[in-house]
């Protein structure tokens, strides 16, 4: 079931905070002291996480206007249009947070976060412990026991503010902030904490800029998988065109660089396809 009958205009119909790009739909203007690109006091102590939010809504420009604005404060967006490249991306980025709209054209949002919360601690892909915050234009109160009788952990009706929307994301950030998440990955001499944000080969610390490291936790989340030029550039990147290919090749001969300290061979360049990881004994 989708809420797909809601009107086009009204999801759209969000305050938009000083120099954010304007909807396509024309959406209302609201003037919004605090939004988005000055930093309420609160955001701050904030600063040094440098969290991964993913939004998952299929309404274009809402999308659009959730990731300038994350990406203003600081954040790291990801962008999804359907419950199915939600899942691709918890599954390979590990965000921190995910904005989950219910009305997707795939599967009812609810059903996608009852699929989060029943995820097999130790056997499944999705991380059961990650912060959903419910972002829809079903407002009843019905709808809302709903969603949390899913396990959303929070819920917020469109229209919305954006600063609102920013101070439910800080609370619950700061209240997952140390909580035990999906364990490390290890793919031969090579050790990654998707929540350290931390890669160690052979035990010792890597120094990998933030782009190197996201690209090495989405290879290292299927090592034997060869992913094309264009799921990095969009999963790293959130690029949506191929126009910058050279972008990822230079991070990709950076990584390799770094990960050759010891003579092992880790990132792949499938000529003509894209990259994989691989075990060091390989090559
Ligand atoms: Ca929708």
């Amino acid at each position: 079931m989708c809420d797909s009958s809601l009107p086009a205009g009204r999801e759209s119909d969000v305050a938009r905070p000083h120099g954010a790009r304007k909807t396509d739909a024309g959406a209302s203007v609201c003037s919004c002291e605090g939004g988005g690109l000055s930093r309420p006091r609160a955001f701050e102590d904030m600063d040094t996480i440098s969290a991964t939010i993913l939004v998952i809504e299929d309404h274009d420009s809402t999308r659009t206007f959730l990731a300038d604005n994350l990406s203003a404060d600081g954040f790291d967006p990801l962008e999804a249009e359907s419950a199915e490249e939600g899942r691709r991306l918890m599954r390979t980025q590990f965000p921190d947070l995910a904005i989950v709209d219910l009305g997707l054209p795939d599967c009812d949002g609810l059903e996608l976060v009852h699929e989060v919360r029943t995820t097999d601690r130790i056997a499944g892909s999705l991380d059961p412990d990650l912060p959903l915050l419910v972002l829809t234009g079903r407002g009843n109160e019905l709808d809302r026991l709903r969603a949390f009788e899913r396990g959303c952990d929070d819920y917020l009706s469109k229209p919305f503010s954006y600063p609102e929307l920013r101070a439910r994301i800080l609370a619950l950030l700061r209240r997952s902030r140390g909580r035990p998440r999906s364990g490390r990955i290890r793919v031969g001499t090579l050790e990654i904490d998707p929540l350290a944000r931390q890669a160690w080969l052979r035990g010792m610390p890597l120094t990998l800029s933030k782009k190197e490291f996201a690209l090495l936790r989405a290879l290292a989340a299927e090592p034997t998988r060869v992913f094309t030029r264009e799921e990095l550039l969009r999963g790293v990147w959130g690029f949506r065109t191929l126009g910058a290919t050279r972008t990822l090749d230079s991070h990709a001969s950076r990584l390799r660089k770094k990960l050759t300290t010891f003579g092992d061979k880790f990132v792949i360049n499938v000529w003509g396809v894209g990259y994989r990881l691989v075990d060091g004994s390989i090559g």
